[in-house]
Parts: structure tokens; sequence; C-alpha cells
């Protein structure tokens, strides 16, 4: 008998949630979009240094180049000038580039410390398409890394409540002069809309439709990546991934208090 009072109830629940997400990508309704962080990431931050890197989009470069047509910011005389060919230098690679909308923004960084850490940081914020952002997993292994175990951490935040990242742990295989190498890596991402965190792709898909009905809010997600090398066995650098979360991610935010951002708006 329960059954039956409580299912018409959840039958036009349902199908509310699939008429909302049917609109969704339907209506085009007057839309808030702004971005919810800054797409600029520190130069330094406590203890770590950072260096932008930029992609040179000419075929030789990317091709012949050791690192692929990949610049240090900091290496260049002229900023924005590849020093092999002369042409301009962009923030995504070439590869990203064919495959990307083209109002897709990016920013990216090595971090280093004096301790010989380093933290890869990058932040793609989509554009009007919505593409720009997909799933890691694909882009990973496309990349020619295994994914050894996926889990999620809690990374406590000063005066809010604490941020929740995906952790990827990777395994990559090098063939070098003495031999094959073994490069164990961790690939850690969340995503930032408006008002909203989420670790997860698909909650970033709900809320993507949810709120664009419900809150007429359009949201431009940022999909925010910290990466770097980890030991073969164990799971301190989870401790690492936190530490360095902990300083990088506040001065992105944009003045969000719900999200723990200060009130840098623009
Ligand atoms: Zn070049």
């Amino acid at each position: 008998m329960e059954k039956s009072i409580y299912k018409p109830f959840l039958t036009v629940v349902i199908l509310m949630v699939l008429a909302s997400l049917a609109l969704a990508y339907t209506v085009d309704v007057a839309l808030s979009d702004k971005p919810g962080v800054i797409m600029k990431l520190p130069d330094t931050l406590e203890g770590w240094v950072g260096n932008e890197l930029r992609y040179c989009h000419n075929e030789e470069c990317y091709s012949e180049t050791d690192l692929g047509g990949q610049y240090y910011l900091r290496d260049l005389e002229i900023p924005d000038i590849c020093p092999d060919c002369g042409e301009n230098l962009y923030s995504m690679s070439w590869a990203e580039y064919g495959v990307l909308p083209k109002d897709t923004e990016f920013v990216k960084s090595a971090y280093t410390n004096e301790t010989g850490g380093r933290m890869f940081t990058s932040i793609v914020l989509s554009g009007q398409e919505r593409s720009s952002i997909h799933r890691p997993q694909r882009c990973l292994k496309g990349q020619g890394n295994a994914i050894m175990n996926e889990h999620t951490i809690e990374v406590p935040m000063e005066g809010r409540k604490s941020l929740k990242v995906a952790v990827i742990e990777t395994e990559r295989v090098y063939a070098t002069a003495e031999g094959e190498q073994t490069y164990y890596g961790y690939y850690a991402y969340w995503f930032v809309g408006q008002d909203r965190e989420t670790p997860s792709h698909y909650a970033r898909m709900f809320w993507l439709g949810w709120d664009r009905v419900v809150r007429s809010v359009s949201h431009r997600w940022a999909y925010i990546a910290v990466s770097g090398e980890r030991e073969a066995e164990g799971r301190e650098y989870e401790q690492e991934i936190a530490d360095f979360v902990q300083i990088v991610y506040p001065p992105i935010l944009v003045g969000n208090t719900e999200l723990g951002g200060t009130s840098n708006d623009i």
C-alpha cells in the first residue's frame, strides 16, 4: 500500500526533472554567465614560484622541438613570441586548440618549490559552446597514461566548508637509454561554476541543466587541475595536493562568499 502513495509523486518529480533538462538544452533565455574564477594563476604562492606555459602552433616547432613546442614564460626573452620561429605563442597547445571551441580560455603554470617539488596547475574555462570540458580520463589515456585508481579527497579550507577533489593515480612507462622507466603520477581536479563546486563530471552536467532552468544561471564552468609525481606506493601525495590546493584556490575564486572567495569582483 505504501508504494501506491509515493509512486505518483515520484513520477511527477521524475517528469519535472526530465522536462527541466529538456528545456535546459533547447530554450535560450537571458542568462547570467559570469565565471566563478579569475583566469590568472598567481606568479608566486607561499613557498612556490609559478612559471606559465606557452605553446607554439607552428608545425615545425610542435613536431620537432624536444618539448613539443612548449615554452616556459620565464625563459622567454619576448613574452608570447616563439624563440625558435618568431611566431605568436598561445596558452593552449596546438592539439588542444584543434579540438576545443575557440572561446575556451586556458591558463597553465608549473609551480616549483625549493625542495624540488613540482605542481602543474591548469584552469580551463568553457565558453558559450559548453563543450570545452571533457572527462579528464579520456585525455590522460590519450597521453599514454594508465589509470590505476580513482577516488575523492576532502581538502579542508579556511573559513568555509571543505573542498571535494577527484584524484586519479596514473602510471606511464617511458623508454630511456637505461631501459624502461615508470612515472607514477597523480591528477587532481574539480569543477567550479558561479556558486557551485563539484568533483563530479556528471554532477556538473546536472547543475548545468538545472541552474539554467530553475535559476537562469548559465555556468561557464571552470575545470581546475593540479598534477604531479607520487611514490609508487602509499598516499602521502594526498597531503601535498591538499597543502597546495589550500593556497592556490582562494586567490583565483571570484568574490563568491558562498565558496569562500575574496571580493575581487570583475
Ligand atoms: Zn615556433
